[in-house]
């Protein structure tokens, strides 16, 4: 994918999901693209959205991905003992902490050499992350697993992260239909109830940490660990609270449905009013009660058969869980 950065301070910019414009998390600056970006951007996040719709036969899926990663950039790390990191870079996301590298195996995370703190909170955070006993769904799968780290030369840190070679950032499959969105929250609901199982408000929960597979319609929460915090920590005189990431749930849908916000979600043709109505709701007071309403939900909005296999026992190991 191409890179747009800044014209006001260079810093690598974010497309939002319907690719008309672009956003820097640097400095606040907004401009619309012009045609040929609009054209360009709008074509790659058609070509993702295919995915979602292919089967997962292993052959057809390989042509795909080495077609895509084919016009992947290079990216050459200096590490501090002399060695080089060579990746093939899909996509960039900077914020103020680090710069997140998509790479066809790995994600991998850049913290400044005054953010690298940020490296050990990551690793921390990510390495107390505790599964129901009853975990029948290598629900590890979906959190980060910490495959290296490096420190290079200019005094920064590197962490790797696996990811399967299908996952992408949700970022870049751009806007997605209602019934494409109603698994994902699924998806988004279980990494919830294990976020909650853990006491932890993740506090980066969106399109830029969350990893989908489109095959498997699967969704891994990868990004942003640095920022997560135990339930009822106050940050910035705010009190963080496991509903939050239920808020961010419903805010990354709505955005994901190509609405500027949560309460900005209106009923159309393509999202039936309980599911507009859950989107606008005040969550649940956990996210085991949420799932369940959600459940609901997804059967008021598209009737008994379930079109994607919701793992209905999820609920049920974490009644016990808890
Ligand atoms: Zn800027």
């Amino acid at each position: 994918m191409k890179k747009l950065n800044c014209k006001n301070c260079g810093g690598p910019m974010t497309i939002d999901p319907s690719g008309t414009t672009a956003h820097c998390r640097y400095c606040g600056s907004e401009y619309v693209l012009d045609h040929r970006d609009t054209d360009y951007y709008r074509d790659f996040y058609e070509r993702m959205r295919g995915f979602l719709s292919l089967s997962s036969d292993g052959q057809e899926r390989r042509r795909r991905s080495d077609k895509l990663w084919s016009g992947a950039a290079s990216e050459v790390f200096e590490c501090s003992d002399g060695r080089q990191i060579d990746i093939k870079n899909m996509y960039t996301y900077k914020d103020r902490d680090a710069a997140v590298y998509t790479a066809r195996q790995n994600i991998i995370f850049r913290f400044d050499a005054g953010n690298s703190d940020k490296a050990d909170k990551f690793r921390k955070n990510v390495s107390s992350v505790d599964y129901p006993s009853a975990d029948t769904r290598n629900l590890s799968d979906f959190f980060p697993r910490i495959s290296g780290g490096f420190e290079l030369n200019d005094g920064s840190a590197l962490l790797v992260v696996k990811k399967s070679e299908d996952e992408y950032p949700l970022r870049l499959f751009g806007t997605l239909s209602g019934r494409h969105t109603a698994w994902l929250i699924g998806r988004m609901e279980n990494l919830c109830c294990v976020l909650e199982y853990n006491s932890i408000v993740h506090n980066d929960f969106g399109p830029d940490t969350l990893y989908i597979d489109p095959y498997d319609h699967q969704a891994s929460l990868y990004g942003g660990w640095w920022n997560a915090v135990r339930n009822n920590t106050r940050v910035n005189d705010r009190i963080c609270t496991t509903r939050d990431n239920l808020t961010a749930l419903r805010e990354t849908a709505a955005n994901v449905l190509g609405f500027a916000s949560a309460d900005a979600v209106r009923e159309t043709d393509d999202i039936p009013k309980p599911f507009a109505d859950f989107l606008r709701s005040a969550p649940m007071s956990n996210a085991y009660e949420d799932f369940a309403y959600w459940d609901d939900v997804l059967i008021k909005s598209y009737g008994e058969r379930k079109f994607i296999n919701m793992e209905t026992d999820d609920q049920h190991i974490y009644g016990k869980g808890k």
